[in-house]
């Protein structure tokens, strides 16, 4: 059987990647994971579905017991990816949909280079500001903060494989889906099966 596939959502706070990355998981039945965060859940939000909320001396006791794959301290609060989940979806088949900030991009790539990394991004920044306005959730400062580290992370450009433009919402959704596709028909992702039908394995 071949592994699944591991990609991972990263780009800007307001590009749009929370809704592209829901919708490609109930599209496409990838597998999610989700992370463990310190920070307060948002209006809404749900335990166990968005987040699982763990106060900080939880998470340090999550990160003594090396349950993590990837964590970083995203604008005061941690978020990581608890491990086990992931590799057992990837060894039974299941690909798996992770949507981190860009140093678990950074730190997922080291560990698995194999991972596919797509950067979501408005067309522009104009366009970015006023759709993190527009949620109403951010303080003027903490919008400035978001737009100056946006520019930042796109300047890491060259850790990613794929850039998807959310332009339009369903166009970029189907974007994604289409090199989850690809990525999953490349020889190098398909020698198991390959070489059963050879007769060599
Ligand atoms: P938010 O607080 O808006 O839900 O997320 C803030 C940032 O944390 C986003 O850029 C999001 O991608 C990132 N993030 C969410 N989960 C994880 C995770 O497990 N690991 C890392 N490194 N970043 C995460």
């Amino acid at each position: 059987m071949n592994k699944g596939l591991l990609v991972v959502i990263s780009g800007p706070s307001g590009a749009g990647k929370g809704t592209i990355y829901s919708k490609v998981i109930e599209r496409t039945g990838m597998k999610r994971s989700v992370s463990v965060t310190t920070r307060k859940p948002r209006p809404g939000e749900v335990e166990g579905v968005n987040y699982f909320f763990r106060t900080e001396e939880q998470y340090q006791q999550m990160i003594a017991e090396d349950a993590f794959l990837e964590t970083a301290a995203v604008y005061h609060n941690y978020y990581g990816t608890p491990k086990a989940p992931v590799f057992e979806n990837l060894e039974k088949g299941f690909d798996v949909l992770f949507e981190v900030d860009i140093h678990g991009v950074k730190s997922i790539k080291k560990k698995y280079p194999e991972a596919v990394a797509i950067f979501v991004m408005t067309p522009d920044f104009e366009t970015l500001s006023d759709r993190l306005r527009g949620r109403g959730t951010e303080s003027e400062d903490s919008l400035k903060i978001r737009l100056g580290a946006a520019k930042r992370e796109l300047g890491s450009y060259e850790m990613f494989d794929y850039i998807v433009f959310n332009d339009e919402v369903e166009r970029a959704i189907q974007d994604v889906i289409d090199i989850v596709n690809a990525e999953k028909r490349r020889i190098k992702n398909n020698l198991p099966q390959i070489k059963h039908l050879l007769g060599k394995e």
